[in-house]
């Protein structure tokens, strides 16, 4: 697998119809959103921005139409979850199965794990749309893909369908605990924050030490809530932001004593770290010359909007922890599924994994110092350096790997 495509001619976040800035944007770019896509173009598109193929699933008796992306195999089968949504064009879905494939290519190979890059997208509302033999034809065609693609959960899919899945395929990641999975990702992408909080803490104050540090937690679902658990357990000053008043409430009943902002205030409070834990696009041209914190980590994918906010928020001098470097614990905690030694999954030793987060992170800040770049292009330029080694790596010929 080549290194990744340079496309010359692209001016970062300057399409209005793909405004998000995700892993490797700034150098290349995916279709674009709303552009009705022609059959040659969806070719033009795949061998462009360095696509290894790109499958789309059709089975009318069960109303499936589902895409499925694999951006890259050079560092081992494609994983990433299944998306079920009900896209408003076919032209949108490919678009986001493609933009999330690429994204965990480059998570992968940044946190040092021995996986490509997919995605694959469902197009319904799962609400409506979903039943046994949807998501057991979905399965057949993961299993046609013969292992070069390894699904698991995402928005829209739940563990009881992956269990589904592992009926018919085992190309399925994240299935219940009882069928040998490792479960629910969330506790371990929260763990990957906390520890990610040590580098950022280190660099900041010279201590690891958060005892007495206020941090502010934007979206308190699965995993916001798991770190304040965290981040009360070593001593931090807690604020916490969610649009749900139950999720709020949730929060509450273990720790009284955490403070709630508004939603819209939250990046805008006075604190040490603005942690964002929902939605994606955070930090944008209007809200990072609002913020009043001295870094920002959290685990929401996508936290920004642009490719130049990267430097923006350099320039307004606060420190940031790329978000795909920071919320790697799911897939790491996930990887540890297919241990090389064979081994059944074992929570102690994943999560014993999930903390090399910070080590991760402070690989990818000294790149940002050493290149002068900001952290999230670091982040880019260490992941592409190990997909170009590693990809030469494989062009020497042995025995196939254990594994293979
Ligand atoms: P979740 O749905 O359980 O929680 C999200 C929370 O954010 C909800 O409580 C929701 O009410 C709240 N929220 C929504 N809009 C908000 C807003 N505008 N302001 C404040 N709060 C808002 O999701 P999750 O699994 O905890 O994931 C959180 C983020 O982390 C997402 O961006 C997700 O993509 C990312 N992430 C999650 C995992 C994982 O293992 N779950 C792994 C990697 C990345």
């Amino acid at each position: 697998m080549p290194g990744p495509a340079r496309r010359a001619g692209v001016t970062p976040g300057a399409d209005p119809l793909w405004p998000q800035a995700s892993p490797g944007e700034h150098r290349r770019r995916v279709p674009t959103l709303g552009v009705t896509m022609q059959a040659p173009s969806v070719f033009a598109h795949a061998e462009q921005e360095g696509f290894e193929q790109v499958a789309f699933c059709h089975h009318a008796p069960s109303g499936l139409r589902a895409i499925v992306a694999v951006h890259s195999t050079a560092l081992g089968p494609a994983v990433g979850g299944t998306r079920f949504l009900p896209y408003a064009t076919e032209a949108d879905a490919l678009a986001d199965v493609c933009r999330l494939a690429r994204g965990m290519t480059y998570k992968h190979a940044v946190s040092g794990l021995d996986a490509g890059g997919g995605k694959a997208v469902i197009i319904g509302d799962p609400a409506t749309t979903r039943s046994e033999a949807l998501i057991r034809a979905y399965a057949r065609f993961i299993d046609g893909l013969a292992g070069r693609y390894l699904t698991a959960e995402d928005v829209g899919t739940t563990q009881a369908d992956m269990d589904l899945i592992r009926r018919e395929t085992p190309y399925v990641t994240g299935v219940s605990e009882s069928l040998g999975g490792s479960g629910d990702p969330s506790p371990a992408t929260a763990w990957g924050v906390r520890c990610a909080l040590d580098a950022v803490a280190e660099r900041l104050w010279g201590t690891a030490d958060l005892g007495g540090r206020h941090v502010v937690v934007s979206g308190v679902g699965k995993v916001g809530s798991a770190l304040v658990d965290h981040l009360i357990e070593a001593g931090a000053r807690v604020t916490i932001a969610d649009v749900s008043p139950a999720a709020i409430a949730a929060v509450r009943v273990r720790h009284p004593d955490v403070t709630v902002v508004d939603p819209a205030e939250a990046h805008r409070t006075e604190c040490d770290v603005f942690s964002p834990c929902a939605l994606g696009g955070v930090l944008s041209g209007v809200t990072i010359p609002e913020l009043h914190c001295a870094a920002v980590c959290g685990s929401a994918n996508n936290q920004l909007t642009t490719s130049t906010d990267g430097q923006a928020i350099v320039d307004r001098g606060v420190l940031y922890a790329p978000d795909y470097v920071v919320n790697a614990g799911g897939v790491i905690n996930i990887a540890e599924e297919r241990h090389p030694s064979g081994a059944p999954y074992d929570r102690d030793r994943a999560h014993a994994r999930v903390a090399g987060i910070a080590d991760t992170l402070r690989t990818v800040l000294a790149r940002a110092d050493a290149d002068g770049i900001p952290p999230g292009e670091a982040a880019d330029r260490t992941a592409e350096d190990r997909l170009a080694a590693i990809s030469a790596v494989a062009r020497l010929r042995g025995s196939p790997r254990p594994s293979a």
